[in-house]
């Protein structure tokens, strides 16, 4: 099963992710992921990439499809895999289709995690991620059993430098004016289903379930 998230920052893309992750027995490919770790390592691709991520900007399309399609190439991957935060540009999704289309292979569905701009500004200044393992959390509708603290790893959960309140906002501009668009381009192609991101998590992951079914 070949899946895309789509949705703003801080619909719940990563948190979803997880669980459908498991569920379905396909790696989860966050782009975002990716290059927090290359950041953390201060690899090349980390110190090119920080220059954008921490204005709230998008990193340039030929880094991230470069990165992208070799990840996709892994072992783990030849049964599939989520995408989570790639595409975010038309240009993306359409290097992923062509990608897909050399090898032979098409995209099941693009899952589309929908909501409003007046949630969103609250769920992403109230994530705290965990710098270890990467578990996500969020101070009101998602905290952690004991106050600041990993429920998995026990590490010191912290704020995100880009869920800043200016730079959300800042990356929520680049949502719509770059990633939106991303809604066509997969509904023209009849490969796209929107689920109400409003709803408790598990509300979401049912919904979720629904659309992708019991297939593996
Ligand atoms: P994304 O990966 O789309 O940027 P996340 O999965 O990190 O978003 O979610 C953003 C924040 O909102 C996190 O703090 C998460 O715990 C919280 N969150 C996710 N889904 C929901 C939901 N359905 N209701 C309330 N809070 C949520
Ligand atoms: P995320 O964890 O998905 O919210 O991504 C965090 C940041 O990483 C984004 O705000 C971008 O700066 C960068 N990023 C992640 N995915 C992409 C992508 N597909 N294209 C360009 N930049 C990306």
């Amino acid at each position: 099963m070949k899946i895309v998230l789509l949705g703003p920052p801080g619909a719940g893309k990563g948190t979803q992710a997880k669980s459908i992750s498991n569920r379905y027995s396909i790696p989860h490919i966050s782009t975002g992921d990716i290059f927090r770790k290359n950041i953390s390592e201060n690899t090349p691709l980390g110190i090119e990439a920080k220059k954008y991520i921490n204005d709230g900007q998008l990193v340039p399309d030929d880094v991230t499809i470069n990165m992208v399609k070799d990840r996709l190439q892994q072992e783990d991957c030849k049964n599939g895999y989520l995408l989570d935060g790639f595409p975010r540009t038309v240009h993306q999704a359409e290097a992923l289709q062509l990608f897909l289309q050399d090898r032979g292979e098409s995209l099941d569905t693009s899952l589309c995690i929908d909501v409003p701009k007046e949630f969103i500004l609250e769920r992403m200044t109230g994530r705290r991620v965990c710098p270890s393992c990467g578990a996500s959390y969020h101070v009101k509708f998602n905290p952690p059993i004991v106050a600041s603290k990993c429920d998995v790893c026990g590490s010191d959960i912290i704020q995100r430098k880009d869920d800043a309140d200016e730079t959300v906002r800042e990356r929520l501009d680049v949502y719509e004016r770059q990633t939106q668009p991303l809604i066509d381009f997969y509904s023209s192609k009849d490969l796209l289903s929107v689920v109400d991101g409003t709803k408790a998590i598990n509300e979401v992951f049912e919904s979720i379930c629904r659309i992708l079914g019991s297939d593996k």
